[in-house]
């Protein structure tokens, strides 16, 4: 079932409007008709919604059921990932969304080999964040997570000071107990920062600003995992766990 985004102010006494690039799809690529269902997804709820009619720039349909479906996890997850050469973060991006982060922030650390000139910045963050959309609507996401523009390893942060719990899964942790303890700490409602890495890791004095600001370092097993392969990885892991704890 197809799955649209729109803003609450398209939403008045059960009657939504969709309309710009997704009224064109409904319409003229899906050619749906009247009487069709999809969900329609506002603030975070998912409603089962009828289609009513098109008007010259809008597709009006009704919700015939309310919070139809709640795809949420218990917790927030804002992922601060190591940008990664070339199209990995389009992968991490679509896999970290299907899994249920919220917020994903790339990251230009010290030994993260691309370097971003500030209008490429802005354009490849509307690449990833028209990929976090396309990812959201497959996989059912009742919200669109935001990706942000690349920010300093410094200023990630001092972003991430203000969650719950900073997770940084460091090649160099040893063993698995550390990992077991943060996640028995994790609480339904928290907001979770997850560092990881880009190809080269971290850099020594980055996971000593981590440590200094309450990151926990956590080990994902004895093999060193690709960056793309440590974040999926990490998201999936807490979305498990929270799912199946909380
Ligand atoms: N410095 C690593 C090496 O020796 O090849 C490369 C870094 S790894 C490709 C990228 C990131 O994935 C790391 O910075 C870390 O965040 C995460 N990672 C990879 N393997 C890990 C492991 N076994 N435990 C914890 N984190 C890991």
């Amino acid at each position: 079932m197809f799955n649209f985004f729109i803003s609450p102010e398209q939403l008045n006494s059960g009657i939504a409007q969709i309309q710009g690039k997704d009224f064109n799809h409904i319409k003229n690529v899906l050619r749906m008709e009247k009487g069709e269902k999809f969900l329609v997804s506002v603030s975070g709820v998912s409603h089962l919604c009828s289609l009513k009619e098109f008007t010259t720039d809008s597709v009006i349909c009704e919700i015939i059921e309310e919070n139809y479906l709640d795809t949420a996890l218990p917790i927030n997850i804002h992922l601060f990932q190591g940008l990664p050469k070339s199209d990995k973060l389009e992968l991490i991006i679509q896999k970290a969304v299907e899994l249920g982060v919220t917020e994903i922030t790339p990251v230009e650390m010290a030994r993260s080999i691309v370097k971003l000139e500030p209008k490429k910045k802005k354009d490849k963050t509307e690449r990833w964040q028209a990929i976090a959309e396309s990812s959201a609507k497959q996989s059912k996401r009742t919200i669109i997570p935001t990706v942000h523009e690349p920010i300093t390893f410094k200023n990630a942060i001092s972003v991430a000071k203000s969650t719950d719990l900073i997770i940084l899964p460091f090649e160099c942790a040893n063993g698995m107990d550390a990992l077991k303890s943060v996640l028995a700490e994790i609480k339904q409602g928290m907001m979770v920062s997850v560092f990881i890495g880009p190809e080269g890791g971290f850099d020594e004095s980055e996971v000593q600003t981590a440590i200094d600001n309450g990151a926990r370092l956590v080990s994902l097993g004895k093999r060193i995992l690709r960056t793309e392969t440590a974040s999926i990885l990490t998201v999936g892991a807490l979305m498990l766990h929270t799912e199946m704890n909380l």
